[in-house]
C-alpha cells in the first residue's frame, strides 16, 4: 500500500457530488442536496443530490434511448470487451483514490477496502469483459425439416439498486455482466455509499462507454429507488439489500410492468464447528474474521457459530482471544482490523440486539459496547454472545454488525436443524476433518454457498446467491449473465 498517497488523500476536500445522467453531471431537478456524513468522525464529508422522481425518470429515459438506438447493444461483443477492459484498467489505476474516498464515505477498513472495492470491481469488470465475446447461442436438436435457433439477446434497461457495505464490489457484480451483455443501466447507490460509484461512472465515460449507457442517480431509496422499481421502461431490476426493500421491489414490479426482479438479500449464516476440525485455532481465527471484518457489515458474515458441545467452552475462549486482539478504529489506518459502523442508525441497531440479549440473561463474552466515541465516529467492539437460544432474535434476525451469536450442539442432526432454522439461506461453513461428514453437511444445509474448513474468499468463478428469504438469482460467475440476457427462439421451416 502506498502510504504517502494514502496520507495525501485522507483529508483532501471532496467536492459536492452530482448525478451522472446521459453522460453529464447534474444536480437534483429541484436543487436539493443531502449531507454525506463520514462514519469515521461523524463529520460532513461533502454533499450529493437528493434525487427526485424526475431525476430517476431522466436517467431511465437516457438509458432507454441508449439501448434502443443500439449505440452499445449493437456493438460487436468484442468491441464492448475492449471498452470494458479499458474501464477496468482505469479503475485499477485510480484504486487508492477510490479506496480512500470509499472508506471516508462508508467506514470500511482500508486494508480490506482496497482489495474488496476498486481492485475487486476492476477484476469483476475484466472477467465479464473477457466473457462478452464467448457467449454463444444454440442450434436445437430438431427434426431435419426445421431449424431451431436459440438467440441470447441483451434484456434492455437494467435498474440496479445496491447497498452501502461494499458499493464497488457489489455494484460491479451487477454492472459487469449487464454491460458486457449489452444492456444499459440506471444505478441507484445507497444513501451512505454513493461517491465511489459516481466516480467509476465518470471513469466509464473516459474509457469510452457511450453517454446514457451507465447512469447514476443518488438520493433516497424511497424516492429514487422506488421510481426505478415502478418504471415501465426498466426491463430488469437487480438488487442487493434488505428483505424489506426486496419485498417492495417485487410489489412494484407486480404493479408496473412485471419486470424481472433479482434479489440478493441478507443472511444469518451458520458457521458449524465440529470438535474434529483440522485445526481449532485456525477455525477460531478465520471464524472471528468471518464475522468481524468490515465490522460484520458483510452479507455472508458467519453471524452464528454452532459449536459441538465438547469443545464449546474452549472454542469460545479462542474466539474471544482473536476478537480482543483485533484493532478497531480509524478505517484509514492500514493496521486497523475493523473500521467504523456505516451510520449512527446502524450502530444503534447493533447495540439494541446486545441490550436485548443481555436482558434475556445471555452471556456477553466480550464487547457489546460503543467505543471511541470521542472521535465522533461510529465504532463498536467486536461482540460475542454465548448461550443464545434458537428463539432469540439474535439467533434469527440479521444484525449486520459485529455481533456473533454462539450456540452449542450435540449431534449432526441438531446442527442441521439449528443451521436451517432461520428464514435465511445465504452462506454457511462446516469445520471438520471427516470428509464424509463434510459432504453430508454440504448436501443438507440450505444455503447458496457452504464453505468447508474456511470462511469467505470465494472468487469470481463461482456464483453467489441465496435460497429461502436470502434471495433469488446469482451474482458472480458466468451464471450471472442469465439475468441480463433474454432467450429468443427462431423456429424455421426448411
Ligand atoms: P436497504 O434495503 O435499506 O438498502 C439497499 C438499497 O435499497 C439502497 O440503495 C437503498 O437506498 C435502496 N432502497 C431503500 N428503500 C427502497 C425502496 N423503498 N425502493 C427502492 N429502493 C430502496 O439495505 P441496506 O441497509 O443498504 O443494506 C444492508 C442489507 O443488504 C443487509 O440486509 C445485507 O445482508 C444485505 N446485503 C446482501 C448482500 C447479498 O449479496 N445477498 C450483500 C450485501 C448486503
Amino acid at each position: 500500500m502506498d502510504l504517502t498517497e494514502l496520507a495525501s488523500l485522507r483529508s483532501a476536500p471532496v467536492p459536492p457530488a452530482a448525478h451522472l445522467i446521459d453522460g453529464t453531471r447534474r444536480a437534483a431537478s429541484d436543487g436539493a442536496t443531502m449531507d454525506v456524513i463520514s462514519p469515521a468522525d461523524g463529520r460532513r464529508l461533502t454533499t450529493m443530490p437528493r434525487g427526485t422522481g424526475d431525476d430517476a425518470q431522466a436517467a431511465i429515459s437516457a438509458a432507454r434511448r441508449a439501448f434502443d438506438d443500439g449505440r452499445w447493444s449493437d456493438l460487436a461483443p468484442a468491441a464492448r470487451k475492449t471498452v470494458l477492459l479499458r474501464w477496468a484498467g482505469l479503475i485499477e489505476a485510480h484504486a487508492m483514490e477510490l479506496a480512500v474516498l470509499g472508506v471516508r464515505n462508508n467506514g470500511t477498513e482500508i486494508g480490506m477496502a482496497l482489495k474488496a472495492e476498486p481492485l475487486s470491481a476492476a477484476a469483476t469488470i475484466r472477467y465479464y469483459a473477457e466473457a462478452a465475446d464467448k457467449l454463444h447461442g444454440e442450434i436445437a436438436p430438431t427434426a431435419p425439416a426445421t431449424l431451431g435457433l436459440v438467440h441470447r439477446e441483451p434484456a434492455g434497461v437494467v435498474g440496479a439498486i445496491v447497498p452501502w457495505n461494499f458499493p464497488l464490489m457489489i455494484g460491479a457484480w451487477k454492472l459487469g455482466p449487464a454491460l458486457a451483455a449489452g444492456c444499459t443501466v440506471v444505478l441507484k447507490p445507497a444513501e451512505t455509499a454513493s461517491l465511489t460509484l459516481l466516480r467509476i461512472a465518470e471513469l466509464a465515460l473516459d474509457a469510452g462507454i457511450p453517454a446514457g449507457v451507465l447512469n447514476v442517480v443518488t438520493g433516497e431509496g424511497s424516492v429514487v429507488g422506488a421510481a426505478i422499481a415502478e418504471s415501465r421502461d426498466v426491463d430488469v431490476l437487480v438488487f442487493t439489500g434488505s428483505g424489506a426493500t426486496g419485498r417492495r421491489l417485487l410489489e412494484a414490479s407486480a404493479r408496473s410492468n412485471l419486470k424481472r426482479v433479482y434479489l440478493e438479500l441478507g443472511g444469518k449464516s451458520p458457521n458449524i464447528v465440529f470438535a474434529d476440525a483440522p485445526d481449532l485455532d485456525e477455525a477460531a481465527k478465520v471464524s472471528a474474521h468471518g464475522i468481524f471484518r468490515n465490522s460484520g457489515q458483510v452479507c455472508i458474515a458467519g453471524s452464528r457459530i454452532l459449536v459441538e458441545r465438547n469443545t464449546h467452552d474452549a472454542f469460545v475462549d479462542k474466539l474471544a482471544a482473536v476478537a480482543n486482539a483485533m484493532k478497531v478504529g480509524d478505517p484509514l489506518d492500514p493496521t486497523t482490523a475493523a473500521g467504523a459502523i456505516n451510520s449512527h442508525a446502524q450502530l444503534e441497531q447493533n447495540l439494541d440486539f446486545v441490550a436485548e440479549a443481555r436482558q434475556a440473561g445471555r452471556r456477553i463474552v466480550t464487547g457489546g459496547t460503543r467505543i471511541l466515541e470521542d472521535t465522533g465516529g461510529f465504532y463498536m467492539a467486536p461482540t460475542i454472545v454465548a448461550g443464545v437460544r434458537p428463539e432469540d432474535r439474535l439467533a434469527r434476525d440479521e444484525v449486520f454488525g459485529p455481533v456473533l451469536a454462539v450456540m452449542p450442539f450435540d449431534t449432526e442432526d441438531e446442527a442441521i436443524a439449528l443451521a436451517n432454522g432461520t428464514d435465511y439461506g445465504l452462506a454457511a461453513a462446516v469445520w471438520t476433518a471427516n470428509l464424509s461428514r463434510a459432504h453430508r453437511m454440504v448436501r443438507r444445509i440450505k444455503a447458496g454457498i457452504v464453505h468447508v474448513n474456511t470462511y469467505g474468499g470465494s472468487d469470481m468463478t463461482v456464483p453467489l446467491g441465496g435460497v429461502k428469504q436470502s434471495g433469488n438469482g446469482h451474482d458472480k460467475s458466468l451464471h450471472a449473465f442469465d439475468k441480463y440476457l433474454d432467450l429468443k427462439t427462431a423456429w424455421i421451416k426448411l
